[in-house]
């Protein structure tokens, strides 16, 4: 059996407590939601904090409302709750889909969407015990300073693995972030860097309190389409997540389309610059974005299936994510 290591616990009630409980411990402790990320990542010693700071108990960080035309999701709001709510499902279909997909049933009931937008980044090395990482020589993003993916590489691979921060990159969403005595709002996009161990741009200490979906309206059409293994429960081998406004005569006015599970932080693709003011079904164009997105894409092996072949599947379901939009 897997035990956790040793930490101090506590559980506030309010965000202000919570940021106040942060920034006392500087570094030294994180953040539990769900836990269905971070629990498993502590028994395998991947961080081993000093205080753990559950945010169960903070209601108002709970749930869906609407305000000046938006939806605001919490970020404690669970995954089966973002999937199932009657107003995301209608406006924001491609968002419920990718929560949807997400893990199992129980992991969806459990996990959080803000646990899910700040996923760690996942490699089959680095996911290993502790002993198991120390045996074949710690990693960089573990306790030592080689990639054993990318031999000779500077910088760590692991992958982005979330499900909605596609999704959410693509629609233009924007989070709401709470240190002690400071606010920010941020777009989704913002949030991720490419580098397998910096791989946010969260500040020490800062909660994600709030989702801010767009305004109806602001898109007509979106989408979501995920490769992996079982469809019942696997991490995405690459996700899709893409949105579009249409003008006259369905001309492309507006276009969004960002990749997952191929980088270290979501790829938001250049789209607007290959379809803008043209049909989506354009095969020049769409033929373009293609090689752009496989381009940007950098399958590695450090997770399931061959990297050549998801690099083949980057093309295919970006063809695949632009015929959803029009369907
Ligand atoms: C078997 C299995 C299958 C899975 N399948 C998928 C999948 O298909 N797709 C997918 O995307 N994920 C998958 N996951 C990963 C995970 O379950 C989900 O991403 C889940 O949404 C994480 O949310 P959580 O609330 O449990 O996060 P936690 O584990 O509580 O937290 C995750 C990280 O986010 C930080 N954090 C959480 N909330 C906040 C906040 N409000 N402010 C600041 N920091 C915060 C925590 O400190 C931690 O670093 C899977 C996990 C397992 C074990």
């Amino acid at each position: 059996m897997l035990r956790l290591p040793e930490f101090e616990y506590a559980a506030p009630a309010t965000v202000g407590e919570a940021t106040r409980l942060m920034h006392e411990r500087g570094g030294k402790a994180m953040l539990l939601a769900g836990g269905t990320d971070l629990i498993p990542s502590l028994k395998r010693r991947q961080y081993l904090p000093e205080l753990v700071v559950s945010l169960h108990k903070v209601e108002a960080m709970r749930g869906v409302r609407e305000a000046d035309g938006r939806l605001v999701i919490g970020a404690l709001t669970s995954l089966d709750a973002v999937a199932a709510h009657p107003a995301i499902r209608a406006s924001w279909p491609a968002l419920a889909k990718a929560a949807a997909s997400i893990g199992t049933p129980q992991l969806r009931n459990q996990g959080t969407l803000g646990g899910n937008l700040l996923l760690d980044t996942r490699c089959t090395v680095y996911n290993q015990l502790e002993e198991w990482r120390d045996a074949g020589g710690s990693c960089m993003k573990s306790t030592g300073v080689k990639c054993h993916i990318v031999l000779g590489s500077k910088r760590c691979w692991a992958i982005s693995s979330s499900d909605t921060a596609p999704v959410l990159a693509a629609l233009g969403a924007e989070l709401r972030l709470v240190r002690h005595g400071d606010e920010r709002t941020v777009p989704v996009v913002a949030m991720y860097r490419d580098d397998g161990i910096d791989y946010l741009t969260l500040q020490p200490g800062e909660v994600l309190t709030e989702v801010l979906l767009p305004p109806v309206g602001k898109w007509d059409r979106s989408a979501f389409l995920k490769l992996r293994r079982r469809g019942t429960f696997d991490f995405p081998l690459l996700n899709v997540g893409a949105a579009v406004k249409f003008g006259a005569d369905r001309i492309v006015e507006r276009i969004s389309v960002v990749l997952g599970a191929v980088g270290s932080a979501p790829q938001a693709l250049d789209a607007q610059k290959f379809l803008g003011g043209k049909q989506i079904d354009d095969a020049v164009a769409v033929a373009a974005l293609q090689a752009h997105a496989a381009k940007r894409a950098t399958p590695l092996p450090n997770t399931d299936s061959s990297h050549v072949w998801r690099k083949r599947m980057v093309q295919v379901y970006t063809a695949r994510a632009l015929k959803e939009l029009v369907a």
